[in-house]
């Protein structure tokens, strides 16, 4: 079975014909049942993610419409401007917490309703100026856009697309190893497929190929989408694939990695989990990089 992509699989209409309806914000607000997802410095509640509290104190030109879930409007709050006691006051109670180390105690529609609420306020407090002239944006569209208040510029919501790929070397004796490496980043002993940003002026294929090149000198031929994950941590939307390496010998960038290898299935069997003291070690369950890794190693 195709293991689950965690920040997928929301439940949310998001609702789109309401986000220029003059007043539908303020009325919805007004209404008790209203739902709001407080956010507070990327973190979440959790006990209770989603709340009916009417957070008075902050202006409804501050809060994003998420969407609507069985006929109850869904917003998000931005407690970030508090600080976290006044923020967990002003929310009901309950801590934040950071959504990955979180992700498998609430249901898979809640983690993407976070993962959306995480992303599009970030996008916000990022988006405060215009980027043209430099005067203060205001918020537009029940939060879905901002608009310069001096030339008029518009801006909509940014994601920034990654491609992350699982790189397959099949030896002509029949071997098949997938590349691992290792960034100086990532918590002591996890091992992860490569990954990068795409540039201006290229396709995903040319990404994994120029990935792939850079950091590890290895020659890409074949590549196959294999899906896509929603990664606001802070901004990015992952593209994940399957890749078919055309060279053998890795060479490393050690300015990206500290180390990159070929692993068979069995030396990747060995692996332990993310959260063990073993010493080659999974990345987390929520990423694509192990639903990559676990689609390899399943195969024959
Ligand atoms: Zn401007």
């Amino acid at each position: 079975m195709r293991p689950f992509l965690s920040y997928t699989g929301g439940d949310l209409d998001r609702a789109d014909r309401f986000r220029k309806v003059p007043g539908w914000v303020e009325e919805r607000l007004a209404d008790p049942s209203t739902l709001i997802v407080p956010v507070w410095r990327d973190r979440h509640l959790v006990d209770e993610a989603i709340v009916t509290h009417p957070l008075r104190d902050v202006p409804s030109s501050e809060l994003v419409f998420l969407g609507m879930r069985d006929g109850v409007p869904i917003f998000a709050a931005d407690l970030s401007p508090l600080d976290e006691a006044a923020a967990r006051e002003l929310a009901g109670g309950g801590a934040f917490v950071e959504l990955r180390t979180a992700v498998h105690s609430v249901s898979a529609a809640d983690a993407a309703l976070l993962a959306y609420a995480r992303g599009i306020l970030h996008w916000h407090r990022n988006h405060q100026f215009c980027g043209r002239c430099g005067s203060p944006s205001r918020s537009e569209r029940a939060g879905h856009m901002r608009v310069c208040t001096s030339c008029g510029l518009e801006m909509f919501p940014v994601t920034s697309p990654a491609v992350i790929m699982l790189v397959e070397r099949r030896r002509p004796d029949g071997t098949r190893a997938c590349l691992m490496a290792r960034h100086a980043a990532l918590a002591r002993g996890v091992w992860s497929t490569i990954a990068g940003f795409v540039e201006p002026g290229e396709s995903l294929e040319e990404t994994v190929a120029r990935e792939a090149m850079e950091e590890t000198a290895i020659r890409i031929g074949a590549t196959h989408y294999r899906g896509s994950q929603p990664w606001p941590f802070p901004a990015s939307l992952m593209l994940g694939f399957r890749a078919e390496a055309e060279s053998d010998e890795i060479t490393i960038d050690r300015e990206e990695l500290e180390d990159a290898r070929w692993f068979t299935k069995e030396e990747l069997n060995r692996f332990g989990e993310w959260e063990s003291d073993a010493e080659y070690r999974l990345p987390r369950r929520d990423s694509i990089a192990r639903l990559l890794i676990e689609e390899w190693r399943s195969e024959q």
